[in-house]
């Protein structure tokens, strides 16, 4: 008789998550993903590739690579928009997830847009940030506004409330990842009120839907452009005394592929102390050294000027206050914890740290942590600590045979 699969629950579809359910299922595993959103991919599938021309490992890439294997992968079931509502048992679990019942059936959308056509400019239907996203549509919000009756195939499911259901899981890999920090906190950036002051996410999310960084005002590309690092990062007064560990290389990055595709474009990194994370990266920022201005202060005012411009203010060397104007303002928000893990943590009976992230520790056997839910990482940290969690899950389950 052939030998049942054993059962795993990985909560977070991003770069760990998915990670974790490939290793998992090729290990043999059954795996269940749970995913919140209507979309795998977590943040890192909503970059786009930073190369100019040669490949700077942004991994952007290897984002991709995992989605389109995991959508591809017989053992692995994806659940999405579902969450966890409880965590019973000592391994097996029996882990209660509850589905939204609004939502575009994967089994029957064929992608053929006529739902966009409809409901995209009003925000009710929203399009995946990849072509491997399966479906590539999704419902905003509970698919009010929305007559099921626009898709032939039949893959739109109505109705507001949850359908609920019981999973065994001999192993559950927590990955639910982190939060951009909100750049309205520190208000004196003029977020949200000048219109060319925005935030490394949404930098990204402009690449990769119109290669470019553009301009918020006009979509014209800048022809100068200035960074603030540590955005919500190494901040003592508001309680995040971390180092994100990414914002210096996503934004040298971009700035780099802004240079190499606009070489006219004048960059300048305002800093503290440039972080290098991953192999290559200390040669990578002497190269950015010759092409862009890094000024060690962090600017603390911002003003409109005429255009949509941003005037910046900060002390000179000397102490004297110096300003200068950019077509745009970059502000590079860093990695939070996200604030669903307070309630995951109640869930699971898994610690916070004192940053508030969920700390790997269990009191449970068979119940993992990886990535950005136990901490700032970039996308091939959290790869790795996917892979990881899944192999030490796999262990265990080896050993309860
Ligand atoms: C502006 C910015 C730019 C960056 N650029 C780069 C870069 O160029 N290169 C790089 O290597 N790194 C970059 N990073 C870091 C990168 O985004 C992270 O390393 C990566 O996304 C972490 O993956 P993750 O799976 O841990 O978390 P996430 O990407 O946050 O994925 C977590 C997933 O879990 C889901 N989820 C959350 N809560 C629940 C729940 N309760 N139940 C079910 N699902 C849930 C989420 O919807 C999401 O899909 C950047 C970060 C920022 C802020």
């Amino acid at each position: 008789m052939k030998e049942k699969l054993k059962n795993a629950l990985v909560i977070g579809g991003g770069s760990a998550g998915l990670s974790a359910a490939l290793t998992l299922a090729r290990g043999g595993v059954a795996v269940d993903l749970v995913e919140k959103s209507g979309f795998a991919g977590g943040y890192g599938i909503q970059y786009g590739c930073k190369a100019s021309p040669d490949c700077v490992m942004c991994g952007a890439c290897s984002v991709e690579k995992l989605l389109k294997e995991a959508g591809e992968e017989p053992n692995i079931r994806m659940r999405l928009s579902s969450e966890v509502a409880k965590v019973e048992g000592a391994g097996p679990f029996s882990v209660t997830v509850a589905a939204r019942k609004a939502r575009i059936l994967p089994e029957k959308c064929n992608g053929c847009g006529k739902c966009y056509e409809r409901y995209g400019a009003a925000g009710l239907i929203l399009r995946g940030p990849s072509h491997n996203n399966r479906p590539f549509y999704a419902l905003a919000g509970n698919g009010e506004g929305v007559d099921p009756a626009v898709c032939p195939e039949a893959a739109i499911a109505a109705g507001a409330s949850e359908s609920i259901e019981k999973i065994a899981a001999d192993a559950v890999v927590v990955a639910t990842g982190f939060a951009p920090f909100d750049a309205a906190i520190k208000s004196t950036y003029g977020i949200g009120k000048f219109r060319n002051v925005t935030t490394g996410l949404e930098v990204e999310r402009t690449r990769r839907q119109k290669g470019e960084v553009l301009r918020p005002s006009d979509g014209a590309v800048p022809s100068s452009i200035a960074f603030i690092q540590c955005v919500g990062s190494r901040d003592e007064r508001l309680g995040n005394p971390w180092c994100s560990q990414v914002c210096c290389a996503y934004a040298l990055r971009i700035g780099k592929s802004l240079k190499f595709r606009n070489p006219d474009t004048q960059v300048t990194v305002f800093y503290m102390d440039i972080q290098s994370v991953g192999k290559g990266f200390s040669a990578f920022y002497e190269e950015c050294r010759k092409d862009f201005r890094f000024i060690r202060n962090i600017p603390v005012d911002v003003f409109p000027e005429e255009n949509d411009r941003v005037r910046l203010m900060w002390a000179g060397e000397d102490g004297q206050r110096v300003e200068e104007a950019f077509d745009m303002l970059v502000l590079s928000v860093g990695i939070t914890p996200n604030p669903g893990t307070v309630e995951l943590a109640k869930i699971t009976g898994l610690a916070l740290n004192a940053d508030g992230f969920l700390t790997a520790a269990s009191e449970r056997p068979g119940l993992f942590v990886a990535g950005t839910a136990g901490g700032p990482g970039n996308i091939a940290a959290s790869i790795a600590e996917g892979g990881r969690a899944a192999l030490e899950a796999l262990k265990l389950m080896k050993e309860k045979k």
